[in-house]
């Protein structure tokens, strides 16, 4: 009999497998593959002896919980969570270069819708476990496995969903990892594995303006348009000053550090942008930002309507959630009122104590010399969710990428891929943590 596949064989073709599921998630007008997914999740880990607890918010809106805690796992310490989503954003085909769900492999990257977010790191976890529970090695403490439907639309019928209905199925968990972080960014050969420990809170904002409704021929001081136009173009064009977290203090020392420049923090942006797109991600995380998105009002070109209304993509930094709305409301004046039509906490940890020590040093044992920095996401995850719940949440899906691969602008992108050799790579550092966590 053939010796079954270790991780590292295997991870490429679950990877391949997930991806072909196409899970496309269109927000509030639904997705589709989300069962299926989570059915063969639940296959792989049935195969070798774990059971799975499928859960639905809604009709084939499924997630999973699994507990893996075999024999010889300190059943005395609190669990580990190990997360991912199986759910995808759409994906145009006609703008790739090959079929975004095929999981075709080509010049050893994985391609794929779900390549890098985050069907690779579901593909390690379960490779992993697999080849763990197969030959006999338990992990240090009891591992939650929890795979999400809903993640990419904010994750009301996912995680957000298992928080508020299961928490007896998540809360004992003292910690989380899963995306965003564990991805390595090379700087002057300096290789930084960049661990997420917060991210920004979301505030996606409607601007309502009310004024006095008239003909358009008439004198009028009370435009509802005009009033917001003004609030708009305050908050558009404001200039949010420099908040600097703990995590991003640290993220810029590395950086400081590896580049040999001082980075001072009024432009951060700046210096970042030497770094590549990773500047997008990172430089965001410095202030709060709001964006205005979308404007209505009237309906007619003779008639003052008597309100006008604006989107606006608010995202604040942890710790000041009540600065940024008294800014907004400063911004926008008397005549502007908001209402909050989403929003949801920012999360943040520090980067110490002993998992973060089993996280550099799994790294640093598969990638020798290199260096674990934490940093802050300014767009969110499941990880929102679980910190409701006290869990302490850390992105680590670790990730060793060819220096060159602009890695942030695959999220979400077109072409999105992976190289197979971060696949095992990954392969290699979760399961020397799992010996450590
Ligand atoms: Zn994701």
């Amino acid at each position: 009999m053939d010796a079954p596949p270790r991780a590292a064989d295997e991870v490429v073709g679950l990877c391949r497998d997930l991806i072909r599921f196409d899970t496309s998630n269109f927000g509030p007008s639904g997705s589709k593959g989300e069962r299926e997914a989570a059915e063969y999740v639940a296959a792989r880990l049935d195969e070798v002896g774990i059971a799975s607890t499928l859960l639905e918010s809604e009709a084939r809106r499924t997630s999973l919980v699994a507990e893996w805690a075999p024999v010889g796992c300190d059943t005395s310490l609190p669990p580990l969570m190990i997360h991912g989503h199986t759910d995808v954003v759409p994906a145009m085909a006609s703008d790739w270069q090959l079929d975004p769900f095929a999981g075709e492999v080509i010049d050893d990257y994985v391609w794929g819708r779900g390549a890098v977010d985050m069907k690779d790191f579901d593909a390690i976890v379960l490779a992993v476990v697999r080849e763990r529970q197969r030959t006999g090695r338990p992990p240090r403490r009891p591992i939650r496995l929890v795979f999400t439907a809903d993640e990419e639309a904010g994750g009301p019928r996912g995680s957000g969903w298992l928080a508020e209905h299961h928490p007896d199925l998540l809360a004992d968990c003292s910690e989380a990892i899963g995306e965003v972080g564990g991805f390595s960014l090379t700087v002057n050969e300096q290789r930084l594995y960049l661990i997420q420990t917060a991210e920004k809170g979301l505030a996606w904002l409607n601007l309502i303006a009310d004024g006095t409704a008239g003909h358009g021929s008439m004198r009028n001081d009370d435009n509802a348009i005009t009033h917001l136009a003004e609030a708009v173009s305050r908050v558009g064009s404001y200039r949010w000053p420099p908040r600097i977290r703990p995590a991003q203090q640290q993220f810029l020392d590395a950086i400081e550090t590896a580049l040999g420049v001082r980075i001072s923090t009024d432009d951060a942006e700046q210096t970042l942008a030497r770094l590549g797109s990773i500047a997008r991600m990172v430089g965001a995380t410095m202030s709060h930002t709001a964006n205005p998105t979308m404007l209505g009002g009237g309906y007619k070109v003779n008639v003052i309507p008597g309100q006008a209304t604006a989107g606006i993509d608010g995202r604040f930094i942890p710790g000041h959630e009540q600065e940024f709305y008294d800014t907004i409301t400063e911004l926008i004046g008397e005549k502007v009122r908001y209402e909050v039509v989403t929003g949801d906490v920012a999360v943040e940890t520090t980067f110490d104590g002993d998992l973060a020590a089993a996280m550099t040093a799994s790294l640093q044992a598969a990638d020798p010399g290199s260096l674990a920095v934490p940093f802050m996401m300014s767009a969110g995850t499941d990880a929102k969710a679980w910190s409701k719940l006290g869990i302490r949440c850390f992105g680590f899906a670790p990730l060793r990428l060819p220096p060159e691969l602009d890695f942030v602008a695959l999220f979400h992108g077109v072409d999105e891929r992976v190289p197979v050799e971060s696949l095992q790579f990954g392969c290699r550092v979760l399961d020397d943590f799992l010996d450590r966590a």
